[in-house]
């Protein structure tokens, strides 16, 4: 160690500060140095705790010992004891040998220390460090000298706060360009003036530019762009952003150098200083693999819309196919209960016409399905009397009740209006189905179905219709998805029919077009509770009474039958003529037509489907053709499988008077000809 010889101390100050620079390691090195020459000390240090705080370190050192150990233990030591614990503080020890440190530091005995000047380094609130000074002689330090090695030791400790600045810098630009990498998210600006552009590493990485060179101006960019008008937009876009404050966005096609073709979506804004572009900031982003799922998407889309469609078709077509032979079976199953069986016949044929009307409800309810599915299901406004649908269903379903042990009541609340105008066949299907639910779900107990007024005004009456049950219950998982088609909850009761999952997916469609409303209340094992709140017009011509007119008969008429479809034409037949007809048939409306020339008929039962002319444009035919024997005012009753609203408007405006829906119910038909007779006597 030797002495130094050095100029004043604010000379040498002035010459330390002029020499440091932007590295703050090499500063921390050049004040170390100036504190051994400014101070006279054998040898000046720098000592810091290492990261963990457990080893004292040698951080720089002017004029030390070659074996000085690099780091070691911290207790004991003068710097770490006095210095670094002392916090905010010069320490002055003129004789070491008058001090414990004597005994604790090593460095005291190793080296013959006697005297030592240190201040503490702080960064930020605490001490990392500390700057000193040690002598081989016992040494007075004047003020002057505590002064000076306190403002050394803070010029450190700036260093070191710079040293923390510049790392935290160097991480978040790290982190940012990190992110910007995951996101594929280039950054750039431009120089308004002259359209000189700076990039970020990720923008070049994206556009196959070599970072050395990096995309230097718009012209570049745009003629990277795959197609001119994918030029013309983003040309365009530059121009909106240096005039609009707003930031743009757009998404262009671009060839990159490297020849890759990428979807990238630019984002710019421009920062505006007294009414003029200043600067534009802008990001890229690489979306080529979202703009590929996207497509994909799309396309599976379709895929999936054209599949629905196609199942929504064959659905309505298989349908429709399978309810006209299904109609024969029924028609000739109904014939043949009215003739003379044995009870086991009897018996035989009563099951197949229950299993018949038991696979036409399921047909029934995928037509209606792909219908709704498709929104070409229209509601009738007809009259339509609530307590006769609500004890026709509960008549209805009231055998499987009994069989099961079930008590079934209803009640309609008085007040509810006599006739009202809505739909009764969808509305009997609504309830069909839900009572039919709860006797399907229902072991024991009871079903209870009521029906009360929400509110009544002189034309609108909104009722609240009410099912309840002593079953099963709906666990609460199942309750949202149950109202999904062809999804069911606990499996229905032991030698049940399993059902299709169809029923209340199409009951609450049907609620909704009613513009109604429909809620579950359900506990396991206790029971559920359905609730309908449907709105109805009330019907203020009231209805026709038709209960005399079906004491009538309806018989001794000559009809004509036209239908195209053998079994149902042998079957509704027969049946016209048991019951006292003379019954003329037709298979298209050419031969209806050429009937109605030759006789007289007092009604014509018309099929609507048919080759050759349809029943339809027969119908017009009829009603147009003066002087034939069968007057233009005759009857025309519709039969045909389309049984809903718009098929019977079609009907009703060609000119037909009434409407039997397939498959024929022959006590309907039976009516219908017992109300024609009777107008005819009026
Ligand atoms: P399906 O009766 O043909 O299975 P639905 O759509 O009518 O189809 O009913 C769906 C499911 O909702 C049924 O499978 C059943 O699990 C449940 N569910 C409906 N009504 C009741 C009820 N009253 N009690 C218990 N569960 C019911």
């Amino acid at each position: 160690m030797s002495q130094h010889r050095s100029p004043s101390p604010l000379a040498g100050l002035n010459r330390l500060y002029s020499r440091l620079g932007s590295d703050p390691d090499t500063n921390i090195a050049l004040i170390v140095g100036a504190t051994a020459a400014l101070l006279h000390g054998a040898c000046a240090l720098f000592n810091r705790l290492d990261h963990e705080d457990r080893s004292l370190c040698t951080w720089s050192a002017a004029n030390a010992p070659d074996d000085l150990p690099e780091r070691d233990e911290p207790e004991g030591h003068i710097c770490f004891e006095a210095t670094i614990k002392g916090q905010d503080k010069p320490v002055v020890i003129p004789d070491i040998q008058d001090t414990h440190y004597a005994q604790t530091d090593p460095n005291v005995a190793r080296y013959g220390l006697r005297s030592y000047l240190g201040y503490p380094v702080r960064l930020r609130d605490r001490a990392i460090g500390a700057l000193c000074i040690v002598g081989l002689e016992p040494r007075d330090f004047s003020e002057d000298e505590v002064d000076l090695i306190s403002t050394l030791a803070k010029a450190v400790s700036l260093e070191e706060e710079r040293k923390l600045i510049t790392d935290q810098f160097r991480t978040s630009q790290d982190m940012v360009s990190q992110m910007q990498r995951l996101a594929t998210i280039g950054g750039w600006t431009m120089d308004p003036e002259t359209r000189s552009v700076t990039s970020t590493g990720e923008l070049d990485r994206i556009l196959d530019i070599p970072p050395t060179e990096g995309l230097t101006d718009a012209e570049t960019f745009f003629s990277m762009c795959v197609s001119s008008r994918d030029r013309r937009k983003a040309q365009a876009a530059l121009h909106k952003i240096l005039s609009d404050p707003a930031p743009q966005t757009l998404e262009v096609r671009i060839r990159t150098r490297a020849n890759a073709e990428k979807w990238v979506r630019i984002t710019g804004q421009s920062r505006f200083e007294n009414g003029r572009p200043a600067v534009v900031l802008g990001s890229l982003q690489d979306i080529s693999a979202y703009k590929e799922i996207e497509a994909k998407l799309k396309e599976a889309k379709e895929a999936a819309e054209q599949a629905n469609r196609a199942k929504s078709q064959f659905l309505a077509n298989m349908s429709h196919e399978v309810r006209t032979p299904l109609n024969g079976v029924l028609g000739m199953l109904q014939l043949a209960l009215r003739t003379d069986l044995s009870e086991e016949q009897k018996e035989y044929v009563e099951i197949g016409l229950h299993s018949c009307r038991g696979l036409l409800t399921v047909i029934n309810d995928l037509l209606d399905l792909s219908k709704i599915e498709a929104g070409k299901l229209t509601l009738a406004e007809e009259p339509l009397r609530l307590a006769d649908i609500i004890g026709s269903v509960c008549r209805g379903i009231s055998h499987q009740a009994t069989e099961q042990g079930v008590q079934l009541s209803y009640a309609v609340d008085s007040r509810i209006p006599e006739s009202l105008l809505g739909d009764g066949a969808r509305l009997n299907q609504i309830l069909f189905n839900l009572v039919g639910n709860a006797v399907k779900f229902t072991p024991g107990g009871s079903i209870r179905l009521d029906v009360s007024p929400v509110f009544r005004t002189r034309t609108q009456a909104r009722v609240l219709i009410t099912v309840e049950d002593t079953g099963v219950g709906i666990p609460d998982e199942a309750l949202d998805r149950i109202f999904e088609p062809f999804e069911q909850g606990s499996a229905p009761l032991a030698n049940k029919v399993r059902g299709t999952g169809l029923g209340l997916g199409i009951v609450r469609k049907l609620v909704e077009l009613m513009g109604g409303t429909l809620s579950i209340k359900s506990e396991q094992d206790k029971g559920t509770t359905v609730y309908v709140s449907i709105p109805f017009k009330v019907d203020e011509a009231g209805l026709l009474d038709v209960s005399e007119a079906a004491r009538e008969k309806a018989g001794n008429m000559r009809l004509l039958l036209v239908e195209d479809d053998p079994v149902n034409q042998a079957a509704t037949k027969a049946f016209l003529e048991k019951i006292g007809n003379v019954v003329d048939t037709a298979e298209n409306g050419v031969e209806a037509l050429e009937a109605a020339r030759a006789n007289r008929y007092d009604v014509i039962f018309m099929d609507l489907e048919m080759p050759e002319m349809d029943g339809i444009e027969t119908t017009r035919r009829i009603r147009e053709t003066q002087g034939m024997p069968t007057p233009t005012d005759t009857p025309i009753i519709a039969v045909t499988a389309y049984a809903f609203a718009a098929d019977r408007k079609r009907c009703l405006e060609a000119g037909m008077d009434a409407f039997v829906p397939k498959p024929v119910d022959f006590k309907e038909l039976e009516q219908v000809l017992t109300t024609i007779r009777k107008n005819a006597r009026r």
